[in-house]
């Protein structure tokens, strides 16, 4: 029988980790594929799909005004049941812990199909951080038959669940291959490559600081904390802060009203991928609740400062090149100061060693694919 893969993409992270999979998966003659969007997130998602020429075969469009999760998990495992039983793929990948991934590998389990996990074995260990993501990656884990491990400790994790051996794969993880498909992009692309030209030159030779903010845990009084200690960074004269606004009211009304008139700061909507890259490889170190920039950031050996209180990406902070602040403002605002005033302390976490991956996961991934 003819494989035919079902490949599923709800938001801008399985997007961006998922569409160096996808390219490869098209090339391959022998494989049938569907890419179905869930549209979890319409505009973040397309954002990522058109830049990287991947054009859905099926829509669920799915997004709605105020979506809370039980509404759209049992509407995304209602809709992807309709379409498995329709479509009858050999087997769906799903990747990561998003609603999106849980609710497609609990239609698979239903409609007993096969599933493989993109990015398996992550844990923080505590169930509501990062909430709901910690128990979505579970539940896949439990479904699964094909789990893609970024690291050793993310296999290791598997194994310690019982995971047989034989159904993990250490892969490393896809978002380094993203990376550095976008960074050739812009290198390739002179229009690209000077997008950020009016930034370089308005803040000359000050340092660049990139914030992200957006995970729930930090709303409420997380986001006020981030947002005091901003304000205190931004008394230095030699700092510019960049940051891409989630567009979540939760975060984004908060910066909005407290920092967008600081001259200093570049409030922008959130940016494109190639963008977004273009603006980490300027930084001269990031903020951020993230878990995909965290992934990426090493890779151009800029130091990051995690605003969360535990991560499920621990390699970053073990290797030196991450360090855990929360949402506290003290910690925020010492261990910033020191990168910018420290040159040991900003030289031991700038080495350019990314311990998430080596930019080959999807081949890795592809091949396993095309074996199973
Ligand atoms: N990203 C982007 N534009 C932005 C901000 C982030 O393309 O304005 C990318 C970033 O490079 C990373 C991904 O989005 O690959 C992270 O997504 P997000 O922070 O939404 O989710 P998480 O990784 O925390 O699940």
């Amino acid at each position: 029988m003819q494989k035919h893969l079902f490949v599923l993409v709800g938001t801008r992270p399985e997007a961006i980790k998922l569409f160096p999979v996808i390219n490869r998966l098209k090339a391959e003659k022998d494989v049938a594929l569907t890419v179905c969007a869930t549209a979890q997130h319409r505009h973040l998602l397309d954002q990522v799909l058109k830049l990287a020429k991947v054009t859905p075969d099926v829509d669920l469009n799915i997004m709605t005004a105020n979506q809370n999760l039980d509404r759209l998990t049992s509407q995304l495992v209602e809709d992807i049941g309709e379409v498995l039983e329709r479509v009858k793929p050999t087997r769906v990948v799903v990747q990561g812990d998003t609603a999106t991934a849980m609710t497609g590998a609990l239609a698979s389990y239903y409609h007993r199909i096969p599933v493989s996990h993109v990015e398996a074995g992550l844990r923080s260990g505590d169930i509501y951080a990062p909430w709901p993501e910690e128990v979505n990656r579970k539940i896949v884990g439990s479904i699964a038959d094909q789990h893609f491990a970024p690291t050793q400790r993310a296999a290791s994790a598997l194994r310690a669940e019982n995971v047989p051996d034989e159904r993990i794969h250490v892969t490393g993880n896809t978002v380094v291959d993203a990376l550095i498909l976008a960074k050739a992009m812009v290198d390739a692309d002179p229009d690209l490559a000077s997008r950020w030209d009016g930034v370089r030159a308005r803040h000359g030779n000050r340092r660049i600081i990139l914030v992200t903010c957006h995970r729930r845990e930090n709303f409420g009084g997380g986001v006020l904390n981030i947002v005091n200690a901003l304000e205190t960074i931004l008394k230095r004269e030699d700092v510019a802060i960049v940051l891409p606004a989630h567009p979540n009211p939760n975060v984004h009304d908060v910066f909005a009203a407290r920092l967008s008139n600081h001259p200093r700061v570049v409030l922008t909507s959130p940016q494109e991928y190639t963008d977004f890259v273009s603006l980490l490889s300027m930084s001269y170190l990031v903020l951020t609740d993230s878990g995909g920039v965290q992934e990426e950031a090493p890779t151009f050996g800029k130091p990051v400062l995690v605003m969360r209180e535990t991560t499920e990406r621990p390699e970053g902070v073990e290797a030196g090149t991450a360090r855990l602040v929360g949402s506290d403002y003290d910690k925020i605002v010492e261990e910033t100061f020191r990168l910018l005033d420290d040159e040991d302390s900003y030289a031991a976490m700038a080495r350019t060693h990314n311990p998430f991956g080596d930019g080959h996961a999807s081949e890795r991934i592809v091949k396993a694919l095309l074996d199973a």
